[in-house]
């Protein structure tokens, strides 16, 4: 029997079933377990704790598959898990507000380092642990019989990999060849998505609820858009009945998607200027310029993956926060996001307060954002939040 035996005292996280066993944690491992294999995880007396995922050069040790000691990891537990997951959204997909959902949620669907999205009739996977990497033909099979979907394409291109021991891998994994780039509605709305080589797996699915409150709020508004990508929140604007909008971004491509994403959903293209370039520089610039805005949406990628970083995210979040309080007409609306899982909303929440604090700004939050409904976040895995927002009136 492969085994991984913690150290006395260290079984307190997986009691309150915490899916994961840091290596500092283990005292023993028997039976040579391979990469992903399944282990039986016991206390320090030789209890029974879980059944994990091996993963020998992961500082995670080993992610938690089952609580259930009679359960047995086999094809009949992911069949189990990914209906679970795929059924608990198919109330979004049968709406018909959007064609376009994360399927699983990894940990916090049960189902460590798995994550799928689907895209129509397109599932677009990250595999990002040993355990997901071990099962992935299983996976792959079910995922396409339980979903209905005609394809499964890989976006595992991901640094992340590198710390299981796992090397990057992208491309069909079944099914029909998939195009480049495919079309997705939401919300009344069309976006197109860059399934090769765009971010995260394509598409911001995680902000859908954020774009469509966003649109509530941009009626007559002059908008500026910082770190737009594909212009989710940029076209969210304009449908919104936003007066002009301004979207920067420094990648290009993400720039020209976002052209086609105004056209595609036959806005006024003459009121959507995109700027390629650095939002930290611009900022200062428009500051020096005098330049202002009625509402201002800050959405940069991740400062800080882990709590060790949240000092120097937490500068960089203020620098942005500041100038944008800055930048914002009085009775502006600022939409404030932090996707780290290293800073929590009570933190992000401190972090903009102090640089309206230093903008010499009076300013109210009117509401908090969260990721989208079909990204939860299980009780027992904390780490499973990592997408925060405020909607913020500079008074
Ligand atoms: N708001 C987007 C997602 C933003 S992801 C949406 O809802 O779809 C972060 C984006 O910031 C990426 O497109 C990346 O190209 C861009 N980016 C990263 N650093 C940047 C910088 N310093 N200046 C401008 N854009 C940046």
């Amino acid at each position: 029997m492969e085994r991984v035996q913690l150290k006395p005292g260290r079984e307190k996280a997986l009691l309150r079933r915490h899916p994961w066993v840091f290596s500092g944690a283990v005292v023993g491992v028997s039976g040579s377990p391979g990469d992903g294999d399944t282990v039986e995880i016991q206390s320090s007396d030789g209890d029974f704790l879980a059944w994990g995922a091996y993963s020998s050069r992961s500082q995670i040790r080993s992610r938690v598959w089952s609580w259930d000691s009679a359960e047995r990891i086999d094809e009949r537990f992911f069949r189990n898990r990914l209906s679970t997951a795929i059924a608990a959204r198919q109330t979004l997909l049968s709406s018909d507000q959007t064609n376009a959902v994360r399927l699983v949620h990894a940990e916090s669907d049960g189902l460590p380092g798995l994550i799928v999205d689907r895209y129509g009739e397109i599932l677009v996977t990250q595999i990002l642990s040993c355990g997901a990497e071990h099962w992935r033909d299983v996976i792959v099979e079910l995922l396409l019989e339980l979903s209905g979907a005609k394809s499964v394409y890989e976006r595992s291109d991901v640094d992340v990999r590198s710390l299981e021991g796992l090397v990057e891998r992208k491309g069909l994994m079944a099914g029909e060849a998939v195009a480049a780039v495919v079309r997705i509605h939401e919300r009344g709305l069309s976006y197109w998505v860059d399934l090769h080589s765009g971010h995260k797996t394509g598409f911001y699915l995680d902000q859908r609820a954020n774009r469509g409150r966003l649109r509530d709020y941009a009626q007559g508004r002059e908008v500026l858009d910082c770190f737009s990508y594909s212009g989710g929140f940029a076209v969210a604007a304009l449908a919104g009945g936003a007066i002009s909008v301004l979207a920067i971004d420094s990648s290009a491509r993400a720039l020209e998607l976002a052209r086609e994403n105004v056209l595609l959903n036959e806005l006024p293209a003459h009121k959507a200027e995109l700027l390629e370039g650095d939002v930290f520089q611009q900022l200062r610039e428009f500051r020096d310029r005098a330049r202002s805005f009625d509402l201002i949406v800050l959405d940069p990628p991740k400062f800080a993956p882990t709590a060790a970083q949240a000092q120097r995210a937490a500068r960089g979040y203020k620098d942005i926060n500041l100038l944008a309080f800055k930048l914002l007409r009085p009775g502006g609306i600022l939409f404030t996001f932090s996707c780290s899982g290293g800073v929590d909303m009570d933190l992000f929440q401190k972090i903009v307060a102090g640089a309206a604090l230093d903008a010499g700004v009076d300013a109210q939050i009117l509401e908090h954002l969260h990721q989208d409904l079909d990204h939860p976040v299980a009780l027992n895995f904390p780490e499973g939040e990592y997408l925060k927002g405020l909607v913020i009136r500079k008074l």
